[in-house]
């Protein structure tokens, strides 16, 4: 940003420091729009991502997962979401208040409201959803009318005091946190629907927060920090990276957690026992920093961290934690299977800080580990049957997958994986200027109007090796089309142009880049051949899982003693609905009678049977049993004294499952 700006942003500062109401930022008024100016990014990116809306899911499962969701942001009341922050504005309502982590006696309520803008914001890019727009539009106003009625630019469904407390070292739960996700969806409403009465919003909350934090002193704000505050320095990096106005970049640094950063910008792992989502928020923070400063530090840090927690504390599903914490050193994990493994949240925002790192540095590596966990962690995560999502993906074996209920769990989780679904496509292409790259194997067309090109991607992968690419070009264009040729590919790599066969020489983790003149109706087929693997624990190799490409395979445990109220959040317990009610079948241990196992683990599904979409009906257990029993990646253990059953793990539903097995030689 030069000094040629028509309005500086020292003056634009001033305004947003002396309140919303100098700076004609009342709820309800408009940002004037022609004093926003983009920062622009300091680090040039090496790797552009798509805007969402430029690339659409075609039919397969993460379109239907899309669907479920779209479904479930529509079927949520606007005036129940709106009830406690009317009720803390002193405005009526008379709605039926939510259960669980909303309910108007939990500190957190309120948190949903963020995530719920963030997903429709998301959506509608996504989809078009007009009607879903517009019902977050009326939302935003509605919430505007409370700010105004606040009058000092405070919004949230909890008073002010919450706020005290956290100054007063009191016990409280994480207010900063939910302000976080509130001022977030607020910047997505207004950065993927336009509403300039969202960024209105986000900017009076700012100016709160800001003459809050004024009168601490670092030390100060260092404790304040200590308690879970999400995202702030994220959201504030990106405020200033929307408006460009430095005051911004100077706020969000006072939530830069030094106590966090400081050795891991020296390459020390000090993770263990910390609360592993409370870190992961801040470190997408620190990636944007680097972003928009060119500090090589906040580079460091965010690099360092995703190494430790990517490579050194996940399991083979690419989630990390247990019981929310990093209770072990580095590789220790064998000792970490529980019923409250991977906290979703976890999954949600390690995939947004490998998605910054590969633009930094576009190594297909990025995109392996983002795969993993995106299919393992995000998409099995989802119940099919009627959208809702889970907290935990516990890898203890004979537990089973546990879901949030529509109206009364809530969670922090429940606010990630609306989120998550509404951005299924958001990491499947990217770019540069000399062509594309292909990240995902998703069926989905990318329109990218600056080349006149559409690439249409066609696949029913995993269930089948095979990618197709079909172009549709406004005119010839000269570009490369690079696909990601993941870790797991094994030999028997092929692909054809237009029917000829292609000569690619590419090793596994790399991209096999195919440059040449496009034109309309051109078609690239890929064979990227899977083959079954085994993941052992870093600490234990007797600790197994098997992989099939790139999906953790889960043994199917049967549904013994298991009811469908379950499988769903206790609706009594707000606070602790997450727990698991009931406990685990262990799984048998497993005699290998070679070290491939390839030789006594086959494939059983019929690859050539076109699956169904798990279409299942909310009923008993066994219905959902029988739906993923057709999946043609079903495979069987043999040679056992029992007969078991592997299934992907994002497909296995409603019963007791296994993915680490202690394996011993025969
Ligand atoms: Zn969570």
């Amino acid at each position: 940003m030069g000094d040629g700006n028509k309005f500086s942003r020292r003056e634009f500062g001033a305004l947003v420091a002396a309140g919303p109401l100098a700076a004609g930022l009342q709820a309800g008024s408009h940002f004037p729009r022609q004093r926003v100016q983009p920062a622009t990014e300091t680090t040039p990116l090496k790797a552009q991502p798509f805007p969402l809306r430029q690339v659409r899911l075609l039919s397969g499962s993460c379109y239907t997962l899309q669907d479920r969701n779209r479904v479930y942001l529509h079927t949520l009341d606007p005036d129940r979401l709106l009830h406690a922050f009317r009720l803390t504005a002193g405005l009526p309502s008379n709605a039926r208040q939510l259960g669980g982590w909303e309910r108007p006696d939990i500190e957190l309520r309120g948190h949903f409201m963020g995530h719920y803008l963030s997903a429709c914001g998301l959506m509608f890019s996504s989809t078009g959803d007009d009607l879903l727009k517009r019902k977050a539009d009326a939302i935003v106003a509605e919430l505007g009318k409370c700010q105004k009625a606040n009058g000092n630019g405070w919004l949230s469904a909890f008073p002010t005091e919450f706020m005290q407390r956290l100054k007063e070292r009191l016990p409280v739960w994480a207010p900063f946190y939910t302000l976080h996700k509130i001022m977030a969806g607020m910047l997505d409403m207004y950065r993927h629907c336009g509403n300039e009465q969202a960024l209105d919003i986000a900017l009076g909350m700012v100016a709160w927060t800001r003459k809050w934090a004024e009168p601490l002193s670092d030390d100060g704000m260092a404790l304040i920090l200590q308690v879970e505050y999400g995202g702030m320095n994220e959201f504030l990096y990106n405020l200033y990276g929307v408006t460009g106005n430095r005051d911004f970049l100077a706020l969000a640094h006072r939530f830069d957690h030094a106590r966090l950063f400081d050795p891991l910008a020296e390459a020390r792992d000090e993770l263990k026992g910390q609360h592993a989502n409370t870190q992961l928020a801040k470190l997408i923070g620190a990636a944007r920093r680097y972003e928009l400063t060119g500090e090589e530090r906040y580079r460091r840090i965010a690099e360092f961290c995703w190494q430790q927690v990517a490579l050194h504390r996940s399991y083979c599903t690419g989630g990390t934690s247990n019981g929310q914490r990093w209770r072990t050193d580095p590789g220790v994990l064998a000792s970490e299977l529980s019923a409250t493994t991977q906290e979703c949240c976890c999954t949600y925002n390690m995939l947004k800080l490998t998605r910054h790192l590969f633009t930094w540095n576009p190594d297909a590596r990025y995109a392996d580990f983002f795969e993993r966990a995106f299919l393992n962690g995000i998409i099995g995560t989802m119940n099919p049957a009627d959208g809702m999502t889970a907290f935990y993906l516990p890898l203890e074996s004979g537990y089973w997958k546990l879901f949030s209920l529509p109206f009364d769990s809530f969670w922090c989780c429940t606010g990630t994986g609306v989120e998550s679904f509404a951005k299924l496509a958001d990491s499947i292409y990217f770019h540069d200027d000399r062509g594309v790259y292909v990240n995902l194997f998703i069926p989905a067309r990318l329109h990218w109007p600056e080349k006149g090109v559409f690439i249409r991607q066609e696949t029913r992968f995993p269930d089948e090796d095979r990618i197709n690419f079909e172009f549709q070009c406004e005119r010839p264009v000269e570009m490369a089309l690079r696909i990601r040729v993941p870790y797991w590919a094994g030999a028997g790599l092929t692909v054809t142009i237009n029917g000829r066969p292609e000569e690619l020489s590419v090793k596994p983790s790399s991209y096999g880049a195919i440059e040449r003149t496009w034109q309309t109706g051109d078609r690239v087929e890929v064979r990227l051949p899977m083959s079954l693997h085994v993941h052992p624990m870093p600490d234990d190799p007797t600790l197994q899982a098997f992989m099939y490409g790139p999906l953790v395979l889960a043994g199917a445990l049967g549904n013994e003693g298991l009811t469908y109220e379950m499988m769903y959040s206790d609706p009594t317990n707000p606070r602790r609905g997450e727990g698991m009610r009931g406990q685990p079948i262990p799984a048998p241990e497993l005699i290998a009678p070679s070290a491939r196992p390839g030789d006594w683990i086959r494939r059983i599904g019929d690859p050539s049977v076109e699956v169904r979409d798990v279409e299942v009906v909310a009923g008993s257990p066994g219905d959902w049993m029988r739906a993923v029993g057709d999946s043609a990646l079903a495979f069987r253990i043999t040679r056992q004294r029992r007969t078991l059953s592997l299934i992907p793990l994002n497909r296995i539903f409603g019963q007791r499952f296994a993915v680490y097995w202690r394996v011993k030689q025969a």
